[in-house]
């Protein structure tokens, strides 16, 4: 008999907490998980899952719109924002349900409540006051919006919200110049409203190849997302039915409806951790080694609330890697590195390993390949969209270090490009590789 309640209990229903206790429990392992809200997390509640249908129901504006030069009328095309809402928040209730059925078919106890430690090993649900231990302790929190707190925030919205507004503003400014910023002045142009980003930096999408950057750039502004650089905001009033944004050096904008998307924090707050001595850096995030451990040896955490790779396959992998390491004897480190990830702009970007500015800061011998073109659909849709395509290769051999695009379907492109790239591919495998003809992708390996 165990002197625990649990064998691993589970705090966050995410994407990285429900894969590591649905392997615990088919293991036979005894598994809780608390979620305080809905099964799912991040990912599929607020996050990728509805804001990929967002994309998706904006894409087919752009769509309607170009069909005429493919021989179609399309006449009285209305977008109603009401009907897409409510079908994103059922296939939402949908796939939360799976999670739940998940854990349920596989053993473990969902408790739907929040979850605190109380000690080391112990921990309390909040609404029904019980505590229970457990051997193993996995923080599986995640993280959520942060925004700067200046006269006027409490008018603001953040992604959360965005996917339940009861309309579609005629006018929104979206601050911030990260995926979900970039991503949701795309949806909100896309889906009609007069947008504005705002970003306090010189280019979008910081840390990202300086070429992409200007790559999406081009494509926002094609989208009529009008982007301002050098602007943070310093207050916001209400005037009438909107508001009134004024920056720090005095330029001010009327709008509807305020989006902030200026970053995430780890959901650490009120969590007990100090309770239990588990510690966290300056900006609250759980720290970990790298089988993903605190620095108490039952305890581990995975997925955003450690500040890693924020992505949800990379929260999974580290739950993966978790119940490698705790329960199969088989200690597990994640690799974190040359992880592909998509920002579903229009057109969206597919990004793996190493942006320009940092291979040639790791390697010698950095070489550059980089094609733009209009793709064919383009030119009878009569879209102006480009796609942009860089491969980095480094060394004699030229192993491709970094593969960045900018064009329709870059985030399935960049998905199996990664294989290659992850392999330690060169160059010369690219060319050896024959086209798919007509391709966006073909472009890859004739560069
Ligand atoms: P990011 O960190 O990507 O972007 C935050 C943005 O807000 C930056 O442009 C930042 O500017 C700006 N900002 C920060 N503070 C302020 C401030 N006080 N005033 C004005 N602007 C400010 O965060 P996101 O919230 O967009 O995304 C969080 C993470 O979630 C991402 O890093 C990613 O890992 C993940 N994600 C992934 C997606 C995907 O895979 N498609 C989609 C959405 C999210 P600066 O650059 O100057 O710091």
């Amino acid at each position: 008999m165990s002197k625990y309640d649990y064998d691993l209990f589970v705090i966050g229903a995410g994407s990285g907490g429900v894969r590591a206790a649905r392997l615990a429990a088919s293991l036979g392992k005894k598994v809780a998980v608390a979620e305080e809200y809905r099964a799912g997390g991040t990912c599929v509640i607020r996050g990728c899952v509805p804001k990929k249908y967002l994309v998706y129901g904006a894409a087919f504006g752009k769509a309607i719109k170009e069909s005429s030069g493919y021989g179609w009328t399309v006449k009285g095309a209305k977008f109603d924002w009401a009907s897409l809402r409510g079908e994103i928040q059922t296939e939402v209730s949908r796939l939360s349900s799976i999670y739940e059925n998940v854990l349920d078919k596989n053993g473990a106890d969902l408790f739907k409540e929040r979850a605190e430690f109380t000690g080391p090993h112990a921990l309390r649900l909040t609404k029904s006051g019980r505590e229970i231990t457990a051997k193993h302790i996995l923080i599986a929190t995640g993280g959520r919006p942060w925004s700067p707190e200046i006269p006027g925030s409490q008018y603001t919205i953040t992604s959360d919200d965005a996917f339940h507004l009861d309309a579609l503003p005629k006018r929104i400014m979206v601050i911030g110049g990260g995926y979900i910023a970039c991503e949701f002045a795309g949806i909100f142009s896309g889906l009609g409203a007069k947008t504005t980003q705002v970003y306090r930096g010189d280019k979008l999408l910081r840390g990202f190849d300086d070429d992409v950057r200007s790559a999406v750039d081009n494509g926002q502004r094609l989208n009529r997302i009008d982007v301002k650089y050098g602007q943070s905001p310093l207050s916001i009033k209400k005037i009438g039915g909107g508001f009134k944004v004024t920056f720090e050096d005095g330029f001010q904008v009327a709008t509807d409806l305020v989006m902030m998307a200026t970053g995430r924090v780890p959901n650490t707050y009120g969590l007990g951790l100090e309770k239990a001595g588990v510690k966290m850096n300056d900006k609250g995030a759980v720290i970990v080694n790298e089988f993903s451990k605190t620095n108490k040896a039952h305890i581990y955490a995975v997925g955003d609330v450690t500040d890693r790779v924020n992505l949800t396959p990379v929260a999974i992998r580290e739950g993966m890697a978790f119940v490698e390491t705790v329960y199969k004897n088989n200690p597990t480190a994640y690799d974190h590195t040359d992880i592909a990830s998509a920002v579903f702009t229009q057109p969206p970007v597919g990004s793996v390993g190493l942006s320009e500015t940092d291979a040639r800061a790791k390697h010698k011998g950095v070489k550059i390949y980089t094609t733009d073109f209009r793709p064919m659909k383009n030119l009878l849709s009569a879209s102006q969209h480009r796609c942009f395509m860089k491969m980095i290769t480094a060394g004699k051999k030229e192993r491709v270090v970094g593969l960045h695009i900018v064009g329709d379907y870059a985030g399935e492109i960049i998905q199996a490009a990664a294989i290659a790239v992850k392999a330690g591919l060169t160059k010369a495998d690219f060319d050896a590789t024959c086209a798919v003809h007509p391709t966006l992708a073909e472009e890859l390996v004739t560069l």
